[in-house]
């Protein structure tokens, strides 16, 4: 391990940083879960270290447990329900972790399962 002094990062440069490793991990996941494990953690670390805010349509796409990219192939989806109010409802297929996310907004209900697999995200500066 090398124990070099951390240069101070720009927000930008980091921000860059964690889309690129975010494309990598969704990429990988597919053909090797470990691997965008890896990523994800590296993501994880990337924005703690810079105290950075990652954003939000990135961080739910990742698994908390394992820390790999949760998209439809690596994760099963369901719609819920409960005391009367619906919620999304994602079970990591690597690790078996559920991820619950309120779907009372017809506009994040939508996103969740409209948006293409492709799309490469953006990642915005924190406030
Ligand atoms: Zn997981």
């Amino acid at each position: 391990m090398s124990c070099t002094k951390v240069r101070k990062v720009q927000g930008n440069d980091c921000f860059q940083r964690i889309n690129f490793l975010y494309q990598i991990s969704k990429q990988t996941v597919e053909i090797n879960p470990a691997l965008s494990s890896h990523y994800g953690n590296l993501i994880i670390n990337l924005a703690k270290k810079n105290v950075l805010k990652i954003h939000p349509d990135i961080k739910r796409q990742i698994c908390k447990k394992c820390k790999c990219v949760l998209n439809n192939k690596s994760s099963t989806v369901k719609l819920r329900t409960k005391n009367k109010s619906k919620y999304i409802q994602k079970i990591c297929k690597t690790c078996g972790t559920r991820k619950n996310f309120p779907a009372d907004k017809n506009k994040d209900y939508k996103v969740w399962l409209e948006k293409p697999d492709g799309v490469i995200e953006v990642i915005k500066a924190a406030e």
